[in-house]
């Protein structure tokens, strides 16, 4: 315990906390804010992305795509650790037309939404009940009678580009699970012409989105592809009254423009197949992108804190859950410092444990579930409760301990389970019911 309370440069006022939080941020995202690894591996995965959406649209013009837009945490720029998840949201062009398709102002539950498409020809093309009502264009391949999904159709123009190239694919119908290099090469997949040193070796079909695993500069990655609507008057779904928060709400409306989503939703047939889900992705990402550095900042902590006591256990929240706690901090924050921040974004935490949901700030019916992990939850939130408590010891890294740990996470040294205990082992603070390696830190 000594050894890390006696740093120098440790200031005794209330930027301890301040400096932790920047000081556990500098070193968990000292390889994903390297810009140019960062920048070169985004570039090679929007390209693959790209191709393969090219020769899908050939495959099937249906999946033309009109955007690739980049999101989640990659996007956020809220990443920790390695580059390692790519996300992108694929607007479908034929159904985003305006005037194409139009909301079916119904019993849909909230979130949600029921298309009916208006032009003819587009009916005829995609899956559509007897009113034209459109139905997901992603289910697993097992549903028969009715045009291939989006899914489908990807992991088909997979197979051709790999018989195009000569390659053996090991299979089944919703995933590829290796590819197969008979000849002596260096190659360990797939190849895309844009970017001859990235591959791809494995592929599946997920409901409702499509990931790729990807080695790219020797960097093992996922990529999670989301086909999209984008619906041309948000007025029609959308309205100030719908979140508690006007600012919020005038930031949704204001982008003009609203997405739709597939969205997993049991076995086939089910009516509630014909339910697209609505998506404030785009105003997240941008809320996000924008907070102040510490909103920002206790966010990465937090995911910091997940990301450890999911190599231990598990996620006591899903990273989404973490977002949208800071986001409606950030809605109503009034308060002066890092600690009364974090102490209101745990008591929000808090509330998600004890109902098992959080609302969601964008739509006062809507309630994000989040499963009760009791324990683990009690854990976290103590952890950082007594961060923020008056007479809390904050402890504090020091220059060494910084610079030791942020070239750990650069050259990738070490397993991730590992430095994540030694960063906290390093500041003394680890879980109290921890059974691991109970005396590391005496
Ligand atoms: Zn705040």
């Amino acid at each position: 315990m000594s050894e890390h309370m006696e740093n120098d440069d440790c200031e005794k006022d209330k930027s301890r906390l301040s400096k932790l939080i920047d000081d556990t941020v500098s070193i968990v995202q000292s390889k994903v804010r390297d810009s140019v690894i960062d920048g070169e591996i985004e570039r090679k995965v929007k390209a693959v992305v790209q191709q393969l959406l090219e020769y899908t649209a050939e495959k099937d013009p249906r999946f033309k795509s009109s955007e690739i837009l980049s999101v989640g945490s990659y996007k956020e720029k809220t990443k920790i650790l390695e580059p390692d998840e790519f996300d992108f949201l694929v607007i479908m062009d034929e159904l985003s037309k305006p005037g194409v398709i139009s909301i079916v102002k119904d019993d849909a539950l909230p979130c949600y939404a029921y298309f009916e498409v208006q032009d003819e020809a587009v009916a005829y093309n995609w899956w559509c009940d007897e009113n034209k009502i459109l139905h997901q264009f992603q289910y697993r391949p097992n549903v028969t009678g009715v045009p291939e999904s989006f899914c489908t159709t990807l992991l088909a123009t997979i197979s051709e580009v790999a018989k195009c190239q000569n390659v053996k694919l090991s299979m089944d119908n919703t995933t590829i699970l290796a590819v197969e290099i008979e000849e002596k090469t260096d190659r360990k997949g797939l190849i895309f012409k844009s970017v001859d040193d990235t591959f791809l070796h494995q592929a599946a079909v997920r409901s409702p989105n499509f990931i790729l695993s990807l080695v790219v500069n020797g960097h093992h990655l996922t990529v999670d592809i989301c086909p999209a609507i984008r619906y041309n008057n948000v007025n029609e779904v959308y309205s100030i009254d719908d979140s508690y928060y006007p600012d919020l709400a005038d930031r949704v409306i204001k982008r003009g423009t609203i997405l739709f989503v597939n969205q997993r939703l049991g076995g086939l047939p089910n009516p509630l197949h014909r339910l697209f889900k609505i998506t404030f992705t785009e105003t997240e990402n941008n809320i996000v992108q924008n907070m102040t550095k510490t909103h920002k900042h206790i966010y990465i902590f937090l995911k910091f804190f997940n990301k450890y006591f999911e190599t231990v256990l598990y996620n006591p929240y899903p990273s989404y859950v973490l977002k949208i706690a800071c986001i409606q901090h950030s809605l109503t924050c009034g308060r002066s410092t890092i600690a009364g921040c974090l102490k209101h974004i745990v008591e929000i935490l808090g509330m998600c444990s004890k109902n098992e949901y959080i609302a969601s700030p964008f739509l006062k019916t809507y309630e994000i579930r989040k499963l009760a992990t009791a324990e683990v939850d009690e854990n976290f939130l103590s952890i950082l409760t007594d961060l923020t408590s008056d007479l809390a010891e904050i402890p504090c890294f020091s220059r060494s301990d910084v610079d030791k740990l942020q070239s750990y996470v650069r050259n990738n040294s070490m397993p991730t389970d590992e430095l994540l205990s030694l960063i906290l082992d390093k500041l003394g603070i680890l879980p109290h019911e921890s059974s691991k390696e109970e005396d590391v830190h005496l």
